[in-house]
């Protein structure tokens, strides 16, 4: 491991390198304990050098975004975890075909796109991910997702090559991928989108926002619907139903704002949200026989 860190920095420089970062510090929930190295790549290029350091000396790594659809264990994450935020965000509008690089947050990427008067990713500017992020949970909000839009994608590979996967190869379904069971990594998205004045998209974004902001606790730390959508039901609903609104363990909280999200009121830790969802499962089972899955991500656990 030693040698490894030294390698890093020797590539990427010590503002780039961080030691014992803790987690809370980069995800959404304010939960996670330290990871062994963090690591912000300012290029596709040097991802591609931080990823083959790490399989030549053999150390776990895993690739993470902005952090809104993870819960890091109190532990921490013994390896690397390269972040794509800073670093790797190009972003380069070409008619009506958009290219932006993983670490683009989406609320970025669809201002910049109502500016251009680019019509498509209305549904996406309240999501707080990345584009790499996104493409890998086929993100989705109020009838849109990713699927939609995207054309293609730019995936490193576990043999360290770099290919453009078209959107038909991607398995993009209800939150997933193919990107989990490939191994890949997502370095860059190509989206094409449609004339639109500005004016009507941004009227439309701002409706979708005030509804979120009405709907949604994102005035406290969460990683967003804890659970997925059952088929013929909704998660928050079965949760409130089941009495549930409310509901603690620790500092976790079940939100009485939205059932649906699992929020941090202060102090949560990782083993608390586990807790406290083990609970909420066993609950709406026990009620309603309907069996809940979690979207969010776990890391180091
Ligand atoms: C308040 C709130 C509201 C939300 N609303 C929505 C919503 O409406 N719709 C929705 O779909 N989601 C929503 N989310 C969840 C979350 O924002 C999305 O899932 C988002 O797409 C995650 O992006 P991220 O960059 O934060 O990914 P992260 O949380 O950093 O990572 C998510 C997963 O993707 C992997 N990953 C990340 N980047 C890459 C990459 N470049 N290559 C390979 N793997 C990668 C990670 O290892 C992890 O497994 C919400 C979250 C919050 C906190």
């Amino acid at each position: 491991m030693n040698r490894l860190i030294n390698e890093l920095l020797a590539v990427m420089g010590e503002e780039k390198v961080k030691l014992d970062e803790p987690m809370s510090a980069r995800t959404t929930f304010r939960i996670g304990g330290p990871a062994d190295v963090f690591v912000e790549p300012d290029s596709e290029e040097r991802l591609c050098q931080v990823v083959a350091l790490c399989r030549e000396a053999g150390v776990p790594f895993v690739c993470v975004g902005n952090g809104s659809n993870l819960l890091v264990s109190d532990d921490g994450f013994r390896g690397v975890v390269v972040s794509t935020r800073r670093g790797m965000e190009q972003l380069e509008i070409n008619g009506d075909l958009v290219k932006a690089g993983a670490g683009v947050l989406l609320s970025r990427l669809a201002s910049e796109c109502c500016r251009a008067g680019l019509g498509g990713l209305e549904f996406a500017g309240g999501i707080p991910g990345t584009v790499g992020g996104a493409v890998v949970m086929n993100a989705g909000a109020y009838g849109g997702e990713m699927k939609q839009v995207l054309t293609r994608v730019h995936v490193l590979m576990p043999d360290g090559d770099l290919v453009w996967f078209p959107v038909e190869d991607m398995e993009l379904g209800y939150r997933t991928s193919c990107i989990p069971s490939c191994g890949g990594i997502v370095t860059a998205a190509e989206f094409r989108l449609y004339p639109r004045d500005s004016a009507l998209i941004k009227a439309e974004m701002d409706e979708l926002g005030r509804r979120r902001r009405e709907k949604q606790p994102i005035e406290l730390p969460s990683a967003g619907s804890t659970f997925k959508r059952p088929v013929g039901y909704f998660a928050g609903k079965l949760i409130q139903d089941a009495g549930l609104a409310g509901f603690s363990v620790g500092g976790a909280q079940v939100s009485t704002k939205h059932c649906g999200f699992v929020v941090n009121r202060g102090g949560a830790t990782a083993v608390d949200v586990l807790s406290l969802c083990r609970q909420v499962k066993d609950e709406v089972y026990h009620q309603f026989g309907v069996s809940l899955e979690m979207e969010v991500k776990t890391l180091g656990m």
